[in-house]
């Protein structure tokens, strides 16, 4: 079978590496000139462990894991509040949990298929036309293709999905949060930092620093606000930034003096994708691009490569594509709409909006790594569906 997947993002890249496995003709449509850089850091455990068990990469996971000491929690002006040693952490999931940057997965993602897949970055789709047998379209350089199934891997605001479902503001809720996530080269910082992922609350904000390999820190800001800022460009982005963060203390001034400098800049709402169907004909959507879950929930990353695993899976077990599309949905939503739900529940206690709620975070936070809370923890861990 010829499948042709658009967008080179982990649901892409997991997905590829799997339909090459399974024997089919694989080609990768990424907008992106070349493969993204890091990003933002991501916690990865659940299902998405398992999959990249069975694809055989923890070891290259290990490798670009970083062993932090713990998250350190801070007030508004920086005063030490109290820590979670990180290997409590970990054992939350039995040991089975990592924190690597996103593009980091993405290229050891990568380095998998890159000598097996047709990869062609900075190309688009125009159109998407299918019949009964075949999906036709045509790409952003006016060429044309022809696929037995087309996958859209194009993340929360996917042009597969608009091309074939509809406008996505049918589908993309919007949760009233906004995060933004870069990278400051060369970080010297006034107040030396540790090997801790620190953050600093105050109602409805917060804003997160953590060292990472090359003298470099890594930021995420987090604030909750009731405006539409959905198109911002970058400058604006950054007066967003001030004006909501601009009374922190300790690093955060000096955070926001270098945002404009900043590598990998990202700013973007915080959304879930929420879709009565996945699939339409001999197209099919994977990862965020139907099934974002947001990062109030986690597991976004994990999530999307399990999508991939389960849609391959789905295939290769039966002749007939629509069923097989059918019985991946049915499969995985489940799972997905749970972990919606928690997001949405939880995404106040994930940013506590009063004083009163950040006392009970940090409560409960810190007794989260009790072993009897950690029993309860495992028991609810979403895992591949059977
Ligand atoms: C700040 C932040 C923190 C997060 N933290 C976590 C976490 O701790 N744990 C976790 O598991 N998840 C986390 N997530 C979620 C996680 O990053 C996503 O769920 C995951 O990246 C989804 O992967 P994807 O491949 O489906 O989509 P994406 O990562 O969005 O990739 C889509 C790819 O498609 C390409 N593309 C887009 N449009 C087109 C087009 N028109 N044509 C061709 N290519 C296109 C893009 O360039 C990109 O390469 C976080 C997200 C954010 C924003």
């Amino acid at each position: 079978m010829k499948v042709i997947i658009v967008g080179g993002g982990i649901a892409g890249l997991t997905l590829a590496y799997w339909l090459n496995k399974n024997g089919n003709e694989v080609q990768v449509i990424e907008k992106a000139s070349e493969l993204r850089t890091e990003g933002y850091m991501l916690d990865f455990f659940g299902p998405g462990y398992d999959v990249a068990e069975k694809m055989g990469i923890l070891d290259s996971l290990q490798r670009i894991h970083y062993p932090i000491s713990g998250l350190e929690f801070r007030s508004e002006d920086g005063k030490f509040k109290y820590e979670l040693p990180y290997p409590s952490l970990r054992h939350l999931f039995n040991g089975r949990h990592f924190n690597f940057l996103r593009g980091d997965l993405e290229q050891v993602l990568y380095g998998l298929v890159k000598d097996r897949v047709d990869f062609k970055f900075g190309l688009t789709i125009n159109d998407v036309q299918q019949d009964d047998n075949q999906v036709h379209m045509k790409f952003s350089d006016g060429s044309r293709g022809t696929a037995d199934l087309v996958v859209g891997a194009d993340g929360v605001r996917s042009r597969v999905r608009s091309l074939v479902f509809g406008d996505h503001h049918n589908y993309i809720k919007h949760m009233g949060y906004y995060t933004a996530a870069y990278i400051i080269e060369n970080s010297c910082m006034s107040k030396p930092l540790n090997n801790a992922f620190y953050s600093l609350s105050s109602p409805e904000l917060q804003a997160s620093v953590y060292p990472i390999r090359g003298d470099r820190s890594a930021t995420f800001f987090l604030y909750k606000s009731s405006q539409k800022e959905e198109h911002l460009f970058r400058e604006e982005a950054i007066n967003e930034l001030n004006h909501h963060f601009k009374h922190m203390g300790w690093v955060v001034p000096e955070l926001l003096d270098q945002a404009e400098e900043a590598s990998d800049f990202y700013f973007d709402e915080v959304s879930q994708v929420v879709m009565p169907q996945w699939s339409k004909g001999r197209v099919v959507l994977v990862g965020d691009s139907c099934q974002a879950v947001s990062l109030m929930a986690g597991q976004g990353a994990s999530l999307a490569m399990t999508g991939a695993y389960v849609l391959s899976r789905s295939l290769q077990e039966s002749n007939d594509v629509k069923q097989a599309l059918e019985k991946y949905e049915n499969d995985l939503k489940p799972q997905v709409m749970k972990t919606q739900a928690s997001g949405r529940k939880f995404a106040h206690y994930f940013l506590p909006d009063t004083r009163w709620r950040i006392i009970i975070r940090d409560v409960t936070m810190r007794i989260s790594v009790l072993p009897v809370v950690r029993r309860f923890v495992n028991m609810n861990r979403a895992r591949i569906p059977k």
